[in-house]
C-alpha cells in the first residue's frame, strides 16, 4: 500500500511566531490520521527546529525542507546542506519546485545530484516536476515531464526509488487560481506512474506516492484526492490557513 500524503509548502512566508501558531492550530484540531496517512510541514529552514520540537509526540507528521545544497559541504556562503538537515532530524525535503528551477535556475541535472545527497542522508525527496502553459497549450506536458523524470530520477537503484514521493505541479496552476481539473491530475499522475512502471516495473510503480499541487483547497481537494493515481497534495497558499489546511487533510 502507498502513503498517502498532504505537505503544505509554507514557501518564503511567516515570521517564527506566526510558524509557532499556525503548528499550534493545526495540531490543535487533534487530526486522527489512519494507517498510511502523513502530513508533511516544509517550513522555512529558520523554524525547523522550532518546528520539530512541536511536532514531536504527533504520530503521522513530518518536518520538511524546501531545498538542499547540490554539493556536500564546504565553501558555499549561504547554502544548506542534507547532511545539516538530517542532523536536526528533517525528514523530506522539496527538490524541484517549478520556483526554484526558474528563479534559481535548477537544472534536472542538479536536481540529480541533490536528490543523491538527500537519500544519502536519509532524507526523503519530494521530487516536483510539471509543465509550463505554453507547454500544456502545445500538448507536449507528457514529453515534457517525462524528461523531467528521466534525467532526475532515472539513475536511482530501485531501492533507492522506494525513499521518493513525486509531486505533480503543473506550473500554470501554481498561486494562480487555476487548478488542474480531476481529469487532468489523473491523466498525468497515471502517465508519471506507466513511466515509473516502465523503468522500474509494477510493483515499484504501484508503490510510489504521487502528490498533486496548484491551487489545492478545501473545495477542490476531494475531487483530487479521489482520483485512484493520486496520492495526496502539496499545497502552498492554503496550508498557511490552519482551517484550510485542515480541511484538506480530512480529504485524504
Ligand atoms: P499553491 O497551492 O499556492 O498554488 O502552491 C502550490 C505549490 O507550489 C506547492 O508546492
Amino acid at each position: 500500500m502507498r502513503k498517502k500524503i498532504v505537505a503544505g509548502n509554507w514557501k518564503m512566508n511567516l515570521t517564527l511566531g506566526q510558524a509557532e501558531q499556525l503548528i499550534n492550530d493545526i495540531l490543535q484540531a487533534g487530526l486522527r490520521l489512519k494507517e498510511g496517512q502523513e502530513v508533511v510541514l516544509a517550513t522555512p529552514f529558520p523554524y525547523l527546529l522550532k518546528a520539530k520540537s512541536l511536532l514531536k509526540n504527533t504520530p503521522g507528521f513530518y518536518l520538511a525542507a524546501q531545498n538542499s545544497a547540490s554539493e556536500k559541504s564546504g565553501a558555499y556562503t549561504g547554502e544548506v546542506s542534507a547532511e545539516m538537515l538530517s542532523s536536526i532530524g528533517v525528514d523530506y525535503v522539496i527538490l524541484g519546485h517549478s520556483e526554484r528551477r526558474e528563479y534559481f535556475q535548477e537544472s534536472n541535472a542538479t536536481l540529480a545530484k541533490k536528490i543523491d545527497l538527500a537519500l544519502a542522508n536519509n532524507i526523503k525527496p519530494i521530487f516536483c516536476c510539471g509543465e509550463p502553459l505554453e507547454i500544456r497549450k502545445a500538448e507536449k506536458q507528457n514529453e515534457y515531464v517525462a524528461k523531467q523524470l528521466e534525467e532526475s530520477l532515472y539513475h536511482l537503484t530501485e531501492e533507492q526509488l522506494k525513499n521518493i514521493v513525486i509531486a505533480y505541479e503543473p506550473i500554470w496552476a501554481i498561486g494562480t487560481g487555476l487548478t488542474a481539473s480531476a481529469a487532468q491530475a489523473q491523466d498525468m499522475h497515471a502517465f508519471i506512474r506507466a513511466q515509473i512502471a516502465a523503468k522500474y516495473g509494477r510493483e515499484a510503480a504501484l508503490n510510489i506516492t504521487i502528490l498533486y499541487g496548484g491551487s489545492a483547497k478545501p473545495s477542490n481537494a476531494g475531487e483530487l484526492f479521489a482520483c485512484p493515481d493520486v496520492d495526496g497534495g502539496l499545497i502552498g497558499g492554503a496550508s498557511l490557513v490552519a482551517a484550510d489546511f485542515q480541511a484538506i487533510i480530512s480529504h485524504l
